[in-house]
Protein backbone atom coordinates (compact mmCIF):
# COMPACT_ATOMS: atom_id res chain seq x y z
CA UNK A 1 0.00 0.00 0.00
CA UNK A 2 1.24 3.51 -0.82
CA UNK A 3 0.99 5.81 2.20
CA UNK A 4 0.19 9.44 1.35
CA UNK A 5 2.06 11.94 3.54
CA UNK A 6 0.26 15.30 3.35
CA UNK A 7 0.81 18.61 5.12
CA UNK A 8 -2.40 19.55 6.88
CA UNK A 9 -3.81 22.78 8.24
CA UNK A 10 -7.25 23.36 9.65
CA UNK A 11 -8.20 25.38 6.56
CA UNK A 12 -7.00 22.88 3.97
CA UNK A 13 -10.39 21.33 3.36
CA UNK A 14 -9.24 19.31 0.34
CA UNK A 15 -6.68 17.31 2.33
CA UNK A 16 -9.08 16.78 5.25
CA UNK A 17 -11.91 15.65 2.95
CA UNK A 18 -9.58 13.11 1.31
CA UNK A 19 -8.53 11.83 4.75
CA UNK A 20 -12.14 11.54 5.92
CA UNK A 21 -13.05 9.58 2.79
CA UNK A 22 -10.39 7.01 3.58
CA UNK A 23 -11.90 6.65 7.06
CA UNK A 24 -15.47 6.34 5.79
CA UNK A 25 -14.29 3.55 3.47
CA UNK A 26 -12.75 1.62 6.36
CA UNK A 27 -9.16 2.87 5.84
CA UNK A 28 -6.62 4.23 8.34
CA UNK A 29 -5.28 7.79 8.66
CA UNK A 30 -2.73 9.08 11.18
CA UNK A 31 -3.39 12.60 12.48
CA UNK A 32 -1.84 15.05 14.94
CA UNK A 33 -3.30 15.72 18.39
CA UNK A 34 -1.92 17.87 21.20
CA UNK A 35 -0.57 14.73 22.94
CA UNK A 36 0.95 12.43 20.26
CA UNK A 37 -0.01 11.39 16.70
CA UNK A 38 -3.02 9.04 16.59
CA UNK A 39 -3.59 6.15 14.18
CA UNK A 40 -7.25 6.69 13.28
CA UNK A 41 -9.96 4.43 11.94
CA UNK A 42 -13.75 4.20 12.22
CA UNK A 43 -14.20 3.16 15.86
CA UNK A 44 -17.60 1.62 15.14
CA UNK A 45 -16.31 -0.60 12.33
CA UNK A 46 -14.84 -3.84 13.73
CA UNK A 47 -12.82 -4.50 10.54
CA UNK A 48 -11.21 -1.04 10.55
CA UNK A 49 -10.40 -1.51 14.23
CA UNK A 50 -8.81 -4.93 13.58
CA UNK A 51 -6.63 -3.28 10.94
CA UNK A 52 -5.42 -0.72 13.50
CA UNK A 53 -4.29 -3.56 15.79
CA UNK A 54 -2.59 -5.22 12.82
CA UNK A 55 -0.77 -2.09 11.61
CA UNK A 56 0.59 -1.46 15.13
CA UNK A 57 1.18 -5.08 16.10
CA UNK A 58 -0.85 -4.27 19.23
CA UNK A 59 -2.16 -7.03 21.54
CA UNK A 60 -5.94 -7.36 20.98
CA UNK A 61 -6.70 -7.06 24.71
CA UNK A 62 -5.36 -3.49 24.81
CA UNK A 63 -8.42 -1.32 24.04
CA UNK A 64 -8.50 1.79 21.87
CA UNK A 65 -9.54 5.34 22.72
CA UNK A 66 -12.47 6.80 20.74
CA UNK A 67 -11.91 10.43 19.71
CA UNK A 68 -14.85 12.80 19.32
CA UNK A 69 -15.17 16.40 18.13
CA UNK A 70 -18.36 17.38 19.97
CA UNK A 71 -20.02 16.39 23.22
CA UNK A 72 -23.15 15.26 21.36
CA UNK A 73 -21.12 12.34 19.94
CA UNK A 74 -20.66 10.97 23.46
CA UNK A 75 -24.31 10.03 24.02
CA UNK A 76 -24.51 7.01 21.74
CA UNK A 77 -21.21 5.59 23.01
CA UNK A 78 -21.74 5.55 26.76
CA UNK A 79 -24.44 4.26 29.11
CA UNK A 80 -24.04 6.97 31.69
CA UNK A 81 -22.17 10.24 32.26
CA UNK A 82 -21.62 10.12 36.03
CA UNK A 83 -21.48 13.40 38.02
CA UNK A 84 -17.76 12.77 38.37
CA UNK A 85 -17.37 12.52 34.57
CA UNK A 86 -19.46 15.64 34.04
CA UNK A 87 -17.26 17.76 36.31
CA UNK A 88 -14.06 16.57 34.62
CA UNK A 89 -15.56 17.19 31.16
CA UNK A 90 -16.55 20.73 32.15
CA UNK A 91 -13.04 21.43 33.36
CA UNK A 92 -10.69 19.59 31.00
CA UNK A 93 -12.38 18.92 27.63
CA UNK A 94 -11.34 19.53 24.95
CA UNK A 95 -7.86 18.51 26.09
CA UNK A 96 -5.34 15.78 26.97
CA UNK A 97 -7.76 13.74 29.11
CA UNK A 98 -9.36 10.36 28.29
CA UNK A 99 -12.34 9.18 30.33
CA UNK A 100 -13.50 5.60 30.85
CA UNK A 101 -17.28 5.04 30.77
CA UNK A 102 -19.58 2.01 30.69
CA UNK A 103 -20.08 1.36 26.98
CA UNK A 104 -23.21 0.90 24.86
CA UNK A 105 -23.64 -1.98 22.41
CA UNK A 106 -22.81 0.24 19.44
CA UNK A 107 -19.11 0.09 20.45
CA UNK A 108 -17.61 -3.13 19.02
CA UNK A 109 -15.86 -5.46 21.47
CA UNK A 110 -12.75 -5.17 19.26
CA UNK A 111 -12.58 -1.45 20.14
CA UNK A 112 -12.99 -2.04 23.87
CA UNK A 113 -10.64 -5.03 23.99
CA UNK A 114 -13.47 -7.18 25.32
CA UNK A 115 -14.19 -4.86 28.29
CA UNK A 116 -17.67 -3.50 29.06
CA UNK A 117 -16.20 0.00 29.26
CA UNK A 118 -14.99 2.41 26.58
CA UNK A 119 -12.34 5.15 26.67
CA UNK A 120 -13.29 8.49 25.05
CA UNK A 121 -11.34 11.71 24.42
CA UNK A 122 -12.25 15.08 23.00
CA UNK A 123 -8.90 16.46 21.79
CA UNK A 124 -8.06 20.14 21.62
CA UNK A 125 -5.87 20.14 18.49
CA UNK A 126 -7.74 21.99 15.79
CA UNK A 127 -6.65 19.71 12.89
CA UNK A 128 -7.76 16.66 14.90
CA UNK A 129 -11.13 18.23 15.60
CA UNK A 130 -11.77 19.31 12.00
CA UNK A 131 -10.75 15.87 10.74
CA UNK A 132 -13.03 14.03 13.20
CA UNK A 133 -15.85 16.44 12.40
CA UNK A 134 -15.53 15.69 8.68
CA UNK A 135 -15.50 11.94 9.32
CA UNK A 136 -18.65 12.42 11.42
CA UNK A 137 -17.71 9.25 13.34
CA UNK A 138 -15.99 8.43 16.61
CA UNK A 139 -12.37 7.82 15.58
CA UNK A 140 -10.52 4.98 17.31
CA UNK A 141 -6.94 6.17 17.57
CA UNK A 142 -4.11 4.64 19.56
CA UNK A 143 -0.71 6.28 19.29
CA UNK A 144 0.53 5.91 15.69
CA UNK A 145 3.68 3.93 16.52
CA UNK A 146 4.54 0.25 16.23
CA UNK A 147 3.48 -1.29 19.55
CA UNK A 148 6.25 -1.06 22.14
CA UNK A 149 8.19 1.74 20.34
CA UNK A 150 8.36 5.38 21.49
CA UNK A 151 5.13 7.25 20.68
CA UNK A 152 5.25 9.57 17.64
CA UNK A 153 5.38 13.31 18.27
CA UNK A 154 6.24 14.25 14.64
CA UNK A 155 4.82 13.06 11.29
CA UNK A 156 8.31 11.66 10.42
CA UNK A 157 8.04 9.31 13.42
CA UNK A 158 4.70 8.02 12.12
CA UNK A 159 6.18 7.56 8.64
CA UNK A 160 9.08 5.51 10.10
CA UNK A 161 6.66 3.04 11.70
CA UNK A 162 3.58 3.11 9.43
CA UNK A 163 4.81 3.66 5.87
CA UNK A 164 3.12 1.10 3.60
CA UNK A 165 0.66 0.02 6.31
CA UNK A 166 -1.92 2.85 6.31
CA UNK A 167 -3.60 5.04 3.70
CA UNK A 168 -2.54 8.51 4.83
CA UNK A 169 -0.59 10.60 7.35
CA UNK A 170 -1.71 14.17 8.10
CA UNK A 171 1.38 16.20 8.96
CA UNK A 172 0.38 18.95 11.38
CA UNK A 173 3.88 19.59 12.77
CA UNK A 174 5.15 18.73 16.25
CA UNK A 175 2.70 17.78 19.01
CA UNK A 176 2.55 20.42 21.74
CA UNK A 177 2.54 18.12 24.79
CA UNK A 178 4.37 15.08 23.49
CA UNK A 179 3.05 12.65 26.16
CA UNK A 180 -0.16 10.63 25.85
CA UNK A 181 -3.40 11.71 27.54
CA UNK A 182 -4.21 11.16 31.19
CA UNK A 183 -6.60 8.16 31.34
CA UNK A 184 -9.20 8.46 34.12
CA UNK A 185 -11.83 5.92 35.18
CA UNK A 186 -15.04 7.83 35.89
CA UNK A 187 -17.40 4.90 36.39
CA UNK A 188 -17.33 5.38 40.20
CA UNK A 189 -17.92 8.28 42.56
CA UNK A 190 -14.32 9.49 42.48
CA UNK A 191 -11.88 9.64 39.56
CA UNK A 192 -9.13 7.00 39.39
CA UNK A 193 -6.12 7.85 37.21
CA UNK A 194 -5.07 4.74 35.27
CA UNK A 195 -2.39 6.36 33.11
CA UNK A 196 -0.67 9.61 34.16
CA UNK A 197 -0.39 12.37 31.54
CA UNK A 198 -0.67 16.10 30.88
CA UNK A 199 -3.60 16.55 33.30
CA UNK A 200 -2.13 15.85 36.73
CA UNK A 201 -3.48 14.19 39.89
CA UNK A 202 -3.02 17.54 41.67
CA UNK A 203 -5.33 19.25 39.13
CA UNK A 204 -7.96 16.52 39.49
CA UNK A 205 -7.72 16.57 43.31
CA UNK A 206 -8.63 20.28 43.33
CA UNK A 207 -12.07 19.12 42.13
CA UNK A 208 -12.12 15.68 43.83
CA UNK A 209 -9.94 15.51 46.95
CA UNK A 210 -10.42 11.72 46.99
CA UNK A 211 -9.15 11.22 43.42
CA UNK A 212 -6.26 8.76 43.33
CA UNK A 213 -3.94 6.75 41.10
CA UNK A 214 -4.77 3.16 40.19
CA UNK A 215 -2.84 1.02 42.74
CA UNK A 216 -0.86 -0.48 39.89
CA UNK A 217 0.90 2.87 39.25
CA UNK A 218 2.25 3.37 42.76
CA UNK A 219 2.71 0.06 44.54
CA UNK A 220 5.97 -1.82 44.49
CA UNK A 221 4.51 -5.23 43.80
CA UNK A 222 2.20 -3.97 41.11
CA UNK A 223 2.62 -7.20 39.14
CA UNK A 224 0.44 -8.84 41.80
CA UNK A 225 -2.77 -7.22 40.55
CA UNK A 226 -4.31 -6.17 37.28
CA UNK A 227 -4.16 -2.52 36.17
CA UNK A 228 -7.54 -0.95 35.19
CA UNK A 229 -5.97 -0.01 31.84
CA UNK A 230 -4.81 -3.24 30.20
CA UNK A 231 -2.15 -1.32 28.24
CA UNK A 232 -0.26 -0.47 31.42
CA UNK A 233 0.96 -4.05 31.83
CA UNK A 234 2.96 -4.02 28.58
CA UNK A 235 6.51 -2.82 27.96
CA UNK A 236 6.15 0.46 26.10
CA UNK A 237 7.89 3.39 24.50
CA UNK A 238 11.21 1.53 24.24
CA UNK A 239 14.09 2.54 22.00
CA UNK A 240 15.95 -0.28 20.20
CA UNK A 241 19.01 0.35 22.39
CA UNK A 242 19.10 -0.85 25.99
CA UNK A 243 17.90 2.01 28.24
CA UNK A 244 18.65 2.28 31.98
CA UNK A 245 17.65 5.07 34.38
CA UNK A 246 20.41 6.48 36.64
CA UNK A 247 19.59 7.76 40.09
CA UNK A 248 21.69 9.18 42.92
CA UNK A 249 24.43 11.71 43.38
CA UNK A 250 25.16 13.92 40.34
CA UNK A 251 28.96 13.75 40.72
CA UNK A 252 28.71 9.93 40.61
CA UNK A 253 26.43 10.06 37.57
CA UNK A 254 28.93 12.35 35.86
CA UNK A 255 31.79 9.96 36.66
CA UNK A 256 29.72 7.04 35.32
CA UNK A 257 28.94 8.88 32.09
CA UNK A 258 32.56 9.85 31.47
CA UNK A 259 33.56 6.19 31.89
CA UNK A 260 30.98 5.12 29.27
CA UNK A 261 31.66 7.41 26.30
CA UNK A 262 30.08 5.04 23.75
CA UNK A 263 26.68 5.15 25.41
CA UNK A 264 23.93 7.67 24.78
CA UNK A 265 23.11 9.93 27.73
CA UNK A 266 19.91 11.77 28.54
CA UNK A 267 20.48 14.74 30.84
CA UNK A 268 18.99 18.18 31.63
CA UNK A 269 20.06 21.73 30.70
CA UNK A 270 21.28 22.35 34.27
CA UNK A 271 23.24 19.07 34.33
CA UNK A 272 24.99 18.88 30.98
CA UNK A 273 28.18 16.85 31.21
CA UNK A 274 29.82 16.78 27.77
CA UNK A 275 29.47 18.40 24.36
CA UNK A 276 29.11 14.98 22.80
CA UNK A 277 26.42 14.48 20.17
CA UNK A 278 25.47 11.37 22.15
CA UNK A 279 24.31 13.49 25.06
CA UNK A 280 20.74 14.73 24.75
CA UNK A 281 19.19 17.25 27.12
CA UNK A 282 15.52 16.82 27.91
CA UNK A 283 15.44 20.56 28.70
CA UNK A 284 15.01 22.54 31.89
CA UNK A 285 14.80 20.12 34.85
CA UNK A 286 12.25 22.44 36.48
CA UNK A 287 9.93 22.29 33.48
CA UNK A 288 8.59 18.72 33.23
CA UNK A 289 6.24 19.70 30.41
CA UNK A 290 9.17 20.90 28.34
CA UNK A 291 11.07 17.67 29.12
CA UNK A 292 8.04 15.48 28.32
CA UNK A 293 7.79 17.16 24.97
CA UNK A 294 11.33 16.00 24.05
CA UNK A 295 11.45 12.48 25.50
CA UNK A 296 10.09 10.34 22.65
CA UNK A 297 11.95 12.31 19.99
CA UNK A 298 15.23 11.78 21.87
CA UNK A 299 14.59 8.03 22.19
CA UNK A 300 14.05 7.83 18.43
CA UNK A 301 17.20 9.92 17.81
CA UNK A 302 19.17 7.41 19.91
CA UNK A 303 17.88 4.71 17.56
CA UNK A 304 18.81 6.59 14.43
CA UNK A 305 22.34 6.94 15.86
CA UNK A 306 22.29 3.15 16.51
CA UNK A 307 23.20 3.59 20.18
CA UNK A 308 23.05 0.19 21.83
CA UNK A 309 23.34 1.48 25.44
CA UNK A 310 21.49 4.53 26.70
CA UNK A 311 21.43 6.00 30.21
CA UNK A 312 19.03 8.65 31.45
CA UNK A 313 19.10 10.83 34.53
CA UNK A 314 15.95 10.47 36.60
CA UNK A 315 13.53 13.44 36.36
CA UNK A 316 11.73 14.80 39.44
CA UNK A 317 8.35 13.06 39.78
CA UNK A 318 6.00 15.85 40.76
CA UNK A 319 3.17 17.25 38.63
CA UNK A 320 3.59 16.29 34.97
CA UNK A 321 6.97 14.85 36.05
CA UNK A 322 5.08 11.80 37.36
CA UNK A 323 3.90 11.01 33.82
CA UNK A 324 7.38 11.67 32.42
CA UNK A 325 8.92 9.25 34.97
CA UNK A 326 6.23 6.66 34.17
CA UNK A 327 7.13 6.75 30.44
CA UNK A 328 10.87 6.73 31.07
CA UNK A 329 10.68 3.75 33.46
CA UNK A 330 8.46 1.82 31.05
CA UNK A 331 10.86 2.60 28.19
CA UNK A 332 13.68 1.25 30.40
CA UNK A 333 11.67 -1.88 31.27
CA UNK A 334 12.00 -0.76 34.93
CA UNK A 335 15.84 -0.89 34.92
CA UNK A 336 17.45 1.57 37.32
CA UNK A 337 20.97 1.92 38.75
CA UNK A 338 21.45 3.93 41.93
CA UNK A 339 24.87 5.57 42.19
CA UNK A 340 25.84 6.97 45.57
P1 LIG B 1 -2.89 4.39 23.42
O1 LIG B 1 -4.02 4.01 22.56
O2 LIG B 1 -1.61 3.82 22.92
O3 LIG B 1 -2.84 5.85 23.72
O4 LIG B 1 -3.24 3.71 24.80
C1 LIG B 1 -4.54 3.83 25.34
C2 LIG B 1 -4.53 3.49 26.80
O5 LIG B 1 -5.86 3.58 27.29
C3 LIG B 1 -4.05 2.06 27.05
O6 LIG B 1 -3.27 2.02 28.23
C4 LIG B 1 -5.37 1.33 27.24
O7 LIG B 1 -5.21 0.14 28.00
C5 LIG B 1 -6.23 2.38 27.93
N1 LIG B 1 -7.66 2.10 27.73
C6 LIG B 1 -8.34 2.17 26.57
N2 LIG B 1 -9.64 1.77 26.78
C7 LIG B 1 -9.76 1.46 28.08
C8 LIG B 1 -10.82 0.98 28.91
N3 LIG B 1 -12.03 0.73 28.42
N4 LIG B 1 -10.56 0.75 30.21
C9 LIG B 1 -9.34 0.99 30.71
N5 LIG B 1 -8.29 1.45 30.00
C10 LIG B 1 -8.48 1.68 28.69
MG1 LIG C 1 0.44 4.00 22.79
Amino acid sequence: MKTILAKATENDTEVLVKASEFIKNGGLVAFPTETVYGLGGNGLNADAVKNIFKAKGRPMDNPLILHISSLSQLEELVKEVTPCAKTLIDNFWPGPMTLIFRKTDIVPTETSGGLNTVAVRFPENIIARKFIEMCNLPIAAPSANTSGRPSPTKAEHVFEDMNGKIEMILDGGECEIGLESTVIDVTGENPVICRPGGITLEQVQKLFPLACYDRHLIEENSQDFKPISPGMKYKHYAPKGDLTVLDGDFSKIKEFMLKNPDAGFITFDQYRITNSEKEFSLGNINSPLDCSHRLFDILRECDSMKLTKIYSMRPPADGVGFALCNRLFKAAGGKIITLD
